[in-house]
């Protein structure tokens, strides 16, 4: 119970990219690069075995954004010539640099496997893999070919599934979806978000999970959760996911301040809680995770609880990110010997 793991990316080293940076171009390429990226990943795995995380991941190093990690290996976007676009329903105020859909969208070959198989060939602990989720991705791209954002999202989920079914043939134990909008577009999650995303995991045979959070922890939105108390959306979005094929569900509730009596709403499911604030480089005592641990076990069993950073580490410091790793395993550690000795006791 209480298994510990990080919801996203941990910050890369500065041989592969400027410090701090989100959204640029490696300083290596081909082979160096190969390499550079594999000696990240070897970091990034021995920092979350060295903190006691349960689940490890490949710290997201090999990838420029959570997004284009997976969209770069598909065809049919023009990457060339990119456009300017509001994403999230412009709720941040932030506009990004997108791909254009140009044709049919298609994945000629495996996109993450290689890097899963280099995980598992170094560590023996049960693995995850992220992806995009169709909504997300759908929100983040330049359409000039489907025109229908629902049929876009339907052609990625395809792709994003047949991805999923490989990762899980090839050992990985968990495989999660990003949605991020699924804060956004409520509508829309309720009309198409959920089934589309249960297209994503038709056949995989591992555990799957979908990631929700309102962003990385960047000043627009850090300020955009310091002032929002609604978090209503919850009660339309958790209750939908309840009664849906996915096995996990992830919820950021550390920075934003979201009231844990929503987790209520997804009860059976199993729940990875974020406890670990990813928008400041202070790093939280042991005792705040075990507290803020203790809040979501009000509304979620001990078997079902995995507590998780709110969301990924990249625009954070290697030293920050290590500390909140080791605060986040320690917590845990704390609540589960109180269960423990409830028990026997
Ligand atoms: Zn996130």
């Amino acid at each position: 119970m209480l298994q510990t793991m990080l919801v996203g990316s941990l910050p890369r080293p500065t041989w592969l990219v400027p410090p701090n940076a989100m959204y640029v171009s490696w300083k290596l390429k081909d082979d160096a690069l190969r390499e550079g990226q594999d000696d990240a990943v070897l970091l990034a795995l021995a920092d979350q075995e060295d903190a006691g995380l349960n689940i490890v991941t490949d710290g997201e190093q090999r990838r420029r954004h959570y997004i284009w990690g997976f969209v770069e290996g598909l065809t049919g976007l023009d990457f060339s010539r990119l456009v300017e676009i509001e994403t999230r329903g412009n709720r941040y105020g932030i506009k990004v640099r997108a791909a254009r859909v140009v044709e049919q969208v298609r994945r000629p070959r495996s996109v993450l496997v290689e890097a899963l198989r280099f995980l598992k060939q170094h560590t023996t602990k049960p693995v995850k893999v992220t992806l995009p989720g169709p909504m997300t991705i759908a929100d983040t791209v330049a359409d000039e070919y489907y025109g229908d954002r629902r049929r876009l999202a339907a052609e990625l989920a395809r792709l994003v599934n047949e991805e999923a079914c490989e990762l899980a043939e090839n050992g990985c134990d968990i495989v999660q979806f990003d949605e991020p909008c699924f804060n956004i577009y409520l509508d829309a999650v309720e009309e198409w978000g959920v089934r589309t995303l249960e297209q994503c995991t038709q056949g995989v045979q591992a555990k799957t999970a979908v990631h929700i959070c309102y962003g990385y922890g960047i000043p627009a939105v850090v300020e955009w959760k310091s002032k929002n108390t609604d978090w209503s959306h919850y009660a339309r979005t958790l209750p939908l996911l309840r009664t849906s094929m996915i096995d996990m569900i992830s919820v950021e509730c550390a920075a934003s301040g979201v009231d844990p009596a929503v987790l209520a709403e997804a009860k059976g499911k199993d729940l990875m809680v974020g406890v670990i604030d990813v928008g400041t480089e202070e790093v939280e005592t042991r005792e705040t995770v075990a507290e803020r641990i203790r809040m979501a076990l009000q509304y979620v069993a001990p078997e079902h609880l995995y507590p998780c950073t709110d969301c990924g580490m990249i625009p954070r410091s290697r030293t920050a990110a290590q500390g909140k790793m080791q605060a986040l395993a320690d917590g845990a550690w704390l609540v589960r010997a109180e269960l423990q000795q409830g028990r026997s006791g």
